[in-house]
């Protein structure tokens, strides 16, 4: 738990309620997390159902690992203190899109149980749907894939701490959706997210 620095601060409750927002705005926020090993297809299945999604004309936004290194979390790295406190960052602007009615996707390797569990608890706290989807890859596959040659370093020791090699994956115990890529095409699993996303109530049926 991160500790509060600042002190002589107060919460301003703005005039908008969250209801209002959602329903001026015709749109429903919600956090689609997914996890899952280096490969696993996080960002590819990320990336296409953002694109099902804003066909279908559904606001929706993607937030993606390497990406959030570059810029937000550029001072981190990969130690495990680290990487809790990149998952923490990375939940707390998914509960923030969330809020603000967007069909949230964010796709982290996000190792660690107790990181993932307290982004939920950010999300129940705050009276958000969060959805937990384990890409859930074999690792065999995902060292067959390698589409970055990460694999490949790191088993030649060029890269240190490198999750499902030298660093731990923890399996997600209670994912909402699990998506097995080795024996499912990218369509069926966008679909299994779609589909969810629409039992959910976050978008609309065709
Ligand atoms: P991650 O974001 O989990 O690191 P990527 O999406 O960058 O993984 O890479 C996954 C690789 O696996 C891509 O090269 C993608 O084309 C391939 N792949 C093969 N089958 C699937 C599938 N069913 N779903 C997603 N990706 C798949």
């Amino acid at each position: 738990m991160t500790q509060q620095k600042a002190t002589n601060i107060t919460w301003h409750e703005g005039d908008i309620a969250r209801e209002e927002r959602w329903s001026a705005l015709n749109s429903t926020g919600i956090t689609m997390w997914f996890t899952g090993l280096s490969a696993s297809g996080k960002s590819t299945i990320a990336s296409a159902l953002e694109q099902a999604l804003i066909n279908r004309g559904s606001n929706c936004y993607r937030l993606d690992g390497d990406n959030i290194r570059f810029g937000l979390n550029k001072n981190l790295g990969f130690s495990a203190e680290d990487r809790a406190e990149n998952i923490r960052r990375i939940g707390e602007v998914c509960k923030l899109f969330a809020d603000s009615g967007t069909v949230t996707l964010s796709s982290f390797i996000s190792p660690y149980l107790a990181d993932r569990d307290a982004c939920r608890e950010l999300h129940d706290a705050a009276g958000l749907k969060f959805i937990e989807v384990y890409v859930d890859t074999p690792l065999d596959v995902c060292e067959q894939r390698d589409p970055k040659g990460l694999y490949k370093k790191a088993r030649a020791g060029e890269i240190k701490g490198f999750t499902g090699i030298d660093d731990p994956y923890e399996e997600p115990a209670n994912a909402e959706l699990i998506l097995k890529t080795a024996e499912k095409s990218l369509d069926e699993c966008v679909e299994a997210c779609v589909d969810f996303l629409v039992e959910a109530g976050a978008i609309r049926p065709e």
